[in-house]
């Protein structure tokens, strides 16, 4: 690793430094494997076969079909073609989308978007104060003209488990009672996997979804790639044309260097879930417990904090810890003068000074969302940077109150 990570990096669910063997593996296709796989020629069907080899272990990783993945520039454009490219297929009435407050932006603003423009009715679950989706009544919010359901699988800013699973079950039971007036595959069931990848198991037919979106770079993987898993004979509409790349559904020249790293990326993490690689460094277990060492001891540590979410499942990979009487924003600088990185909420917003919007969607209040940091682990991470943190934390919050 580059001497970027001797200082303490503990914001991987904003992005993940990629894999030495990642980087690798793009090499060839940054030099001289540069073709276009539109092209006929060899170069272009040597690209061609990479792109379709990644295809293939994508599709195997989501227990898919090969024509069920589509690649986009990330999950930002994954999220946003789940949403935007369903509206249009529905005719009659203003379909109703139904999704959470604590969505990553790129749900929710694309459904803002979409509401504003009179194009569709948008629907919100309650989150309860673990910060989880109540889906209790959800049965009773699908109408005839639900088009699409969108929940995401692992909230990004408390690492708290959405009933993805259940979600799903509760959709097929609706439609096996009802009939939809949009037509049978309806409503539809987005989820948003991005936090999940590596932790949770992802298989699109036992979560009983019609699309799912996951990220690259949060695997460390190359950013600027991702897919969308599309359910065969699910009306989509493109939201970029042009050369009908991708089946169509995404236009563009494909990221070949960026598909062939994210292709070794989700076979790295399909290595590191079967527990194949030897060195408990590598292992999931490894993170859950250096979270748990580190959550346990700075409770100890510093008085009148608490975990955002810490009394529902989680994902080992995130801590979001609200510590009274202090401002995050400036815990961050501190933390990031003494070499520490973390971030206040989703990085997306990171630059903007305003509470996060999954907090109070909790039942935070301003103050207490404007108190809270999120701290990620990854595979790097160490049990002698968390000594460290827990060392230096405890001054600082000190500091800070008085
Ligand atoms: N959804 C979630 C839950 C995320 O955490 C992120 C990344 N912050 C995204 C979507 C957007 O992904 P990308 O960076 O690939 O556009």
């Amino acid at each position: 690793m580059s001497s970027i990570l001797k200082k303490i990096y503990l914001d991987y669910a904003a992005t993940t430094p990629i894999d030495p063997e990642v980087k690798k593996a793009m090499e060839p296709y940054l030099e001289d494997k540069f073709g276009n796989p539109s092209s006929t020629h060899f170069l272009g069907q040597e690209a061609r076969v990479a792109v379709d080899k990644v295809r293939e272990k994508v599709a195997d990783f989501l227990n898919c079909n090969f024509v069920e993945i589509y690649f986009t520039s990330g999950a930002t454009e994954a999220n946003n073609l789940a949403i935007k490219g369903v509206v249009p297929n529905t005719r009659g009435s203003i379909p109703c989308v139904i999704t959470s407050r604590i969505e990553h932006k790129s749900v929710l603003k694309p459904i803002e978007t979409l509401e504003k423009a009179g194009l569709i009715d948008a629907a919100y679950l309650p989150i309860d104060k673990n910060g989880a989706v109540n889906m209790g009544n959800l049965k009773n919010e699908i109408k005839e003209d639900t088009v699409l359901i969108s929940v995401m699988y692992v909230n990004n800013e408390t690492g708290v488990i959405q009933p993805v699973e259940e979600i799903g079950k509760i959709i097929k039971e609706w439609k096996a009672e009802n009939k939809s007036k949009l037509g049978i595959q309806y409503p539809l069931f987005h989820i948003d996997a991005v936090q999940a990848v590596g932790y949770l198991p992802l298989n699109v037919r036992d979560l009983g979804c019609d699309l799912l979106s996951v990220s690259s770079h949060k695997i460390y993987g190359p950013k600027g790639i991702g897919a969308l898993y599309v359910k065969e004979g699910t009306p989509i509409s493109p939201l970029i044309e042009g050369g009908g790349q991708e089946l169509g559904l995404r236009a563009g020249t494909e990221n070949v260097a960026g598909i062939v790293g994210f292709g070794k990326a989700v076979e790295l993490i399909r290595f590191l879930i079967s527990n194949k690689i030897p060195d408990t460094k590598y292992q999931i277990q490894n993170t859950l417990q250096l979270r748990d060492y580190f959550e346990e001891n700075l409770l100890k540590k510093i008085k009148n904090i608490s975990v955002n979410g810490g009394n529902a499942p989680r994902a080992p990979h995130i801590s979001n810890i609200l510590f009274k009487g202090v401002e995050a924003e400036i815990l961050l600088v501190v933390l990031d003068d003494a070499g520490i990185m973390v971030s206040s909420g989703s990085a997306c917003q990171a630059k903007a000074i305003e509470p996060s919007h999954v907090l109070l969607a909790m039942g935070l209040s301003q103050k207490e969302a404007m108190s809270s940091i999120r701290f990620s682990f990854g595979k790097f991470t160490t049990k002698e940077e968390i000594d460290k943190i827990l060392e230096i934390l405890p001054k600082m919050i000190e500091k800070l109150r008085k």
